[in-house]
């Protein structure tokens, strides 16, 4: 009786607490401390009416196609069709050619598309003594400690967001624009990308922007490709939507900690590499850019507990699109972002977009690449596809090609 009452006094206690939330603003759930309590589901109107336009949120549930009543998607897929690569979509890589024909970073870590007209993927920055400070798999539905630490230091990054995970947590979302961060687009369901038909490639990354742009008003110029699985023909149709690839010469491995053996241990030797690299020198000429994640508290945490010796060995942690002095990050070229020189001169935030933004799909890319010349095996650190799997690990195509590529080129597999 005596404990009834008691479980009666906390629920009435808890639903007080929970009344005194405001879930339907971004500064009210930036206001949640308690992980667990901003992890509890929330209905946010505007994406509620809207999700008819979206696959559904079921996880693990790739896009196959666009909608039928999709017809501003069909309209650009179509209107890209012809021009994209005649190559397949990848099944393992069982007999795919060592000469490397489509430039797959997955069995290579090519980063200098084979195709004409591409552009090289991003995978440093090209700022000397800096790190491109960037966070995938976001928004986490517990992300407030991180993001908060992060505005206590005055640090902007860059966030690579899952588009299913902005429509779950759409006030997380624009936390990343209401705080200064860059975001970016890391699909809409975190498929392994080489692997799907043009059709759905295109629905992962058109879904992905369009669910940003549908909860934070702005739409991408950049992208990540889940565990980095990328090729010519991805890249095709990703430049096609505006897109510039980013990936990474680095990896905590921060994401695989508690499987495949990898330990919280093994993610800090991760994040030591990087430091002792950068307290070595290795970047006085060019940047780099580690692949981390805001997955999950323990990732999170990992970051926060390694920030003040990151930002000790480089001179500067910023955001991507700051290190390439990339002003316009988004289509819409009214927002805008400090340039490198402003940024470590102390402005961290450019303007917010206005009701009446326009936009301009793949504006504000002056970038080059971050250096053409930019191969990983300068990098004398293997980063993904390795035994320990890939990043973000869902799916291996060539793992075990990938592994034994690094092992003969001579690089130094992850701990
Ligand atoms: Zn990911």
């Amino acid at each position: 009786m005596r404990t009834g009452v008691s479980a009666a006094l906390a629920l009435v206690l808890y639903g007080s607490a929970a009344r005194a939330q405001d879930r339907t603003t971004e500064a009210g759930e930036a206001a949640i401390k308690d992980p667990t309590a901003e992890c509890v589901g929330y209905t946010y109107a505007p994406v509620a009416s809207a999700l008819a336009n979206f696959p559904p949120l079921t996880p693990g549930v790739f896009v196959s196609s666009l909608l039928p009543g999709d017809s501003a998607g069909k309209a650009k897929f179509q209107a890209m069709s012809a021009g994209i690569p005649n190559i397949a979509p990848k099944n393992g890589s069982a007999g795919y050619p060592p000469a490397d024909p489509d430039c797959w970073w997955t069995v290579s870590q090519c980063v200098v598309p084979k195709l004409a007209g591409l552009k090289p993927d991003v995978a440093f920055v090209p700022e000397p003594k800096t790190l491109g400070y960037g966070f995938d798999d976001g928004p986490a539905c517990g992300h407030n400690v991180f993001y908060d630490y992060l505005a206590a230091n005055k640090q902007k990054a860059t966030f690579f967001y899952i588009g299913k995970n902005v429509l779950n947590y759409p006030l997380e979302a624009q936390r990343a624009v209401a705080d200064g961060h860059e975001i970016c687009v890391h699909t809409y369901s975190h498929p392994p990308m080489t692997t799907l038909s043009n059709e759905a490639a295109f629905g992962e990354l058109w879904y992905g922007i369009q669910a940003i742009k549908l909860v934070t008003g702005v739409t991408p110029t950049c992208w990540r490709p889940p565990q980095g699985d990328v090729d010519d023909r991805i890249r095709y149709i990703a430049t096609q939507l505006g897109l510039e690839n980013v990936l990474w010469q680095f990896d905590s491995f921060d994401w695989e900690s508690g499987t495949n053996g990898v330990t919280p241990a093994d993610v800090q030797a991760n994040y030591d590499h990087l430091i002792g690299n950068a307290t070595a020198g290795r970047f006085n000429n060019v940047g780099a850019i580690m692949l981390t994640h805001e997955l999950n508290n323990f990732t999170m945490q990992t970051a926060i507990d390694n920030y003040k010796k990151i930002t000790g060995a480089f001179d500067h942690v910023v955001p991507i699109a700051v290190a390439q002095n990339r002003t316009q990050p988004y289509a819409e070229t009214n927002f805008t972002m400090p340039n490198f020189a402003q940024y470590v001169a102390g402005t961290r935030t450019g303007g917010p977009p206005s009701a009446s933004s326009t936009t301009s799909a793949g504006s504000g890319s002056s970038n080059g690449g971050a250096g053409s010349s930019g191969s990983s095996s300068s990098s004398g650190k293997a980063t993904q596809a390795s035994g320990k799997g890939a990043a973000c690990g869902l799916h291996v195509p060539g793992g075990l090609v990938a592994t034994a590529a690094l092992l003969a080129s001579g690089l130094m597999l992850l701990a």
